[in-house]
């Protein structure tokens, strides 16, 4: 542990705030430090690993694979992205018919601004206040939080307007001749786990209707499974015209995909818009894999209903417990919101000591985004720990 502290230290980047903990195995919900403690795992990578660690399914596809092909240029067709389009066709909300594959969230991200302003020739986005979008120039433009974007105003792009989130009349005022889409996670990950009320997407989708100006779902955290749904949207029956994947689509395999409507996608000529490593047959064998397996095992589905349970256990701690502000979330995308962040800090750090990871967002949220498999049991057991940490952390 203190040799790896010590490499990272002074070679990596010191772009992170880690904690002291160095994860070198994992099997199924479990994940192992290189002390060989184990630990529940209720982080996933951040909502990546919803097979779990090391699943059989992915280890074999990824094994297979690399054995036959694991890199060619998109100067030539492939067959495992051309499969997984397909297959991604099946599970996506209705009208999305074409995808464009890359290797992040943000990429994707950046694919479905550059692909708006094209095929609407207009220039400006729409984006809400508590939003997370991504790292890159345009993403993080589009993402709410001043301290990421303010010290590199110089090369973002000066076409984004913040709206209060779960706001129609505010995207209302917003929408001007220049509009060219709105973007919004149909629940905000990074900003809290956040759940709008139940009229907001269909009213967005009416508002971008009305003024013929696109809806991107930035599905990055809540799709594939993770709400109870496939996507996020379907909640409220909601048809994007874009859609943005990544995380849990790779299974811990980094891959991104931006959806659209055929109409929307066919905007993009040959040469508008390409990525090297973009779709690649690794990448694309994995995802294929993770989505049959998440369809075999039925996980959106599941996630729905354990989900239900998780949520019926973490109220029971609200009600015991004074510095539970609330509970929110669908599926396995599920938060508690603390008074304050030193106890919110204090419950990571003690939960991780006695072998769970949790995860704190937005200053004071705890985030629980566990593999989709996680079963009562891992729920029984987190929430006894918490329970216990919350009494102490009140004394
Ligand atoms: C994580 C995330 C992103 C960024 O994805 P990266 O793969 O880190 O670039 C974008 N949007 C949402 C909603 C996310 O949760």
């Amino acid at each position: 542990m203190q040799r790896i502290r010590e490499l990272d230290e002074r070679y990596v980047a010191s772009t992170y705030r880690r904690q002291p903990l160095t994860l070198v195995k994992g099997q199924g919900m479990f994940v192992e430090d290189i002390q060989g403690k184990r630990y529940l795992d209720f982080v996933g990578g951040i909502a990546v690993c919803s097979l779990g660690h090391c699943h059989p399914a992915l280890t074999k596809a990824i094994s297979t694979q690399a054995k036959k092909l694991m890199h060619v240029s998109n100067l030539y067709y492939i067959q495992p992205q051309a499969e997984l389009a397909a297959l991604l066709s099946r599970v996506v909300p209705k009208g999305i018919d074409k995808f464009f594959f890359c290797n992040s969230g943000a990429e994707a991200i950046e694919g479905a601004f550059k692909l708006a302003i094209k095929h609407t020739r207009r220039q400006r986005i729409i984006t809400m206040r508590g939003s997370f979008h991504g790292r890159t120039a345009a993403t993080v433009g589009a993402t709410w939080k001043s301290s990421y974007r303010e010290p590199f105003e110089a090369i973002i792009p000066k076409i984004f307007d913040f709206v209060p989130f779960d706001d129609l009349a505010a995207v209302e005022r917003a929408m001007g001749e220049q509009t060219a889409a709105v973007i919004v996670e149909p629940i905000q990950g990074e900003g809290g786990v956040n759940v709008p009320s139940n009229d907001y997407l269909p009213g967005l989708r009416k508002l971008c209707d009305e003024h013929n100006v696109l809806l991107i779902c930035d599905e990055v955290q809540t799709g594939m499974g993770r709400t109870g749904k496939w996507f996020a949207c379907e909640h409220w029956g909601v048809e994007p015209d874009e859609l943005t994947m990544a995380k849990a689509l790779g299974g811990g395999f980094p891959i991104g995909c931006l959806g659209a409507r055929a109409e929307v996608m066919n905007s993009f000529s040959p040469g508008d818009h390409a990525s090297t490593f973009g779709g690649n047959p690794l990448a694309c064998a994995t995802a294929k894999a993770v989505i049959k397996t998440m369809t075999r095992l039925k996980l959106p589905q599941r996630a729905a209903k354990i989900g239900v349970y998780f949520k019926k256990r973490l109220d029971e701690l609200t009600d015991k417990h004074g510095c539970v502000r609330e509970v929110r979330g669908l599926g396995l995308m599920l938060a508690m919101e603390i008074s304050n962040k030193q106890i919110a800090d204090a419950a990571v750090a003690e939960a991780r000591d006695r072998g769970f990871l949790i995860n704190c967002t937005a200053d004071k949220v705890l985030r629980f985004i566990p593999p989709l498999i996680v079963e009562r049991k891992h729920i029984d057991r987190l929430i006894g720990v918490l329970d216990e940490i919350l009494t102490e952390v009140e004394k």
